[in-house]
Order: C-alpha cells, then structure tokens, then sequence
C-alpha cells in the first residue's frame, strides 16, 4: 500500500490573524506545482488564527490542524477549546501529545489519549506525537519509551481507517534544536511503531498509517528522510514558518 506523503507545518505561538491570512493565501499559489502529484499538506496555526486560516484556504487541497485540543465536550475548564469547536472553525487535524505539552503543561499519556479519542469522536483526525528525551534515548530507552506513549497513546481507541489517524515521531532533543535524527535513527524507530500498530489494530492499519517525522526537518534534509521506508511526511516547525522553506520541503516530500 502506497503512503501518501503528509507534511504539517506546527506553527506554535507564532503568527497573528493577519500574518495567517497572508501566509495562507501566498501558500495558495506556491503549492500550485503540487497539481497531479501524491501529497497532503497542512497547517497548524494558534486557536485565535483557525478560522482565518481555514478561509483563506478554502478550495484549496491545504487542510487546517489544531496544535491542541481539550478533551472534554463542554464544561467549566477556563482556558480550554473542545474538538466540536475546532471542527466548527474548520480543523481536519489535531496535534496532541506535541513534547512541548507534555514539558511545559504537564500532560500525561492519559490526557493525550483522551484528547485522541475527543478528536475521532468528533470526526478529526489526530496527530500523535511522541518522541523520547536525549538522556533517554542515550541511556539506551527509546524503544521502551516510544512504547509506552504509542500503547497508552491510543488505548481503546477503535481505528479500522488507516486515514484516521497520523502517528509523529519526534524525538525531543531534535525539537528546535537544529540536530536532527539521521535518516537511520527515524527510520528505526518508525519500523518499530509501524510493528506495534499491527499488535495494536491490524496489520492493514498499520500499512496505512502515515507516521511523521519531526525535528529539525529542513529542505537540505526532507530529501533524505523522505527516502526512508517507514518516514511518511513531516511535522515541521520552525522551517514551517516561511512560506518558501515550507513550500521546499513539500516539494522535498514528493516521490520522483
Ligand atoms: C515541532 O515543533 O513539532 C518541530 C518539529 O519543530 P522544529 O521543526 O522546529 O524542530
């Protein structure tokens, strides 16, 4: 079964209303050589730039994430914006489980989980990020860590489409840093998630999931990675930001 490439752009707390609807609109016309070709592209703004982002690229084939999500429906939780909501703006993804989430905010494989589940319940398609520490992949557990966020990540969730799902692997240490994994070490872990999500659902969703990988991905390196079995796309962050290096690692993520 044939993946087709995804590429995310994770914009964090960067960009106003106005810079969205710009960025957008220009993205618009920069993906114009993506006509005939496999890949799916979107972004993920701040919640307050969802809904311009969604209209400034309505009939394009550039879809909207959200970087977060809370999951409960409605309630008394100051702060928080629930999936319907995102749904009503115009999201098609959700990022949960982003390591910068799980540092600053404390969440858990069980709030990240029940974020998933919020997302498919609504009909959005998560994104699950997980990735290991540096002192953890360097005493030797990433594999074990990676596990358990995967298995704790989606438990109970009920999945038979492999479109209904993203996994992304980021290992944290290559988050902002300019250090990313080389193509090996993505491609490794990326073999194993792709194994454990056969335990998990089924061989069939495993073949289709499309598992990202995130840090420090740039044009000079989307190439390479890319080139990896198990590497399906990417979730991007600080080269997401401009228009033009985001629009090169899209063009980077297209097979010859
Ligand atoms: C991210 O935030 O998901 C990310 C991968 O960031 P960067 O590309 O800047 O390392």
């Amino acid at each position: 079964m044939s993946r087709t490439p995804l590429i995310v752009g994770n914009w964090k707390m960067y960009k106003t209303v106005a810079e969205t609807r710009d960025f957008c609109l220009r993205l618009k016309d920069e993906m114009a050589f993506t006509k005939g070709k496999q890949v799916e592209v979107a972004v993920a703004p701040p919640f307050t730039a969802l809904s311009a982002a969604a209209q400034a690229l309505r009939g394009s084939f550039i879809s909207v994430a959200a970087q977060d999500v809370f999951w409960a429906e409605s309630g008394a939780y100051t702060g928080e914006v629930s999936a319907k909501m995102l749904t009503e703006v115009g999201c098609h993804f959700g990022i949960v489980g982003h390591s910068e989430r799980r540092q600053y905010f404390h969440e858990t494989d069980v709030s990240i989980n029940k974020k998933a589940a919020a997302l498919m319940k609504e009909g959005l398609i998560p994104i699950l990020c997980l990735g290991e520490t540096l002192s953890e992949r360097q005493g030797g557990s990433t594999l074990v860590v990676v596990e358990r966020q995967t298995r704790q990540g989606l438990k109970g969730l009920a999945v038979q489409d492999p479109q209904k799902l993203v996994m992304a692997y980021e290992p944290v240490w290559a988050i902002g840093t300019g250090q990313t994994a080389t193509p090996n070490q993505a491609q490794e872990v990326q073999a194993f998630l792709r194994k454990l999500l056969a335990e998990i659902f089924s061989p069939n969703m495993a073949e289709g999931v499309r598992i990202l990988y995130g840090g420090s991905v740039k044009p000079e390196n989307i190439g390479e990675l890319m080139a990896m079995n198990d590497v399906d796309g990417a979730l991007v962050g600080g080269a997401s930001l401009e228009v033009k290096s985001f629009a090169q690692i899209v063009r980077g993520s297209i097979s010859p």
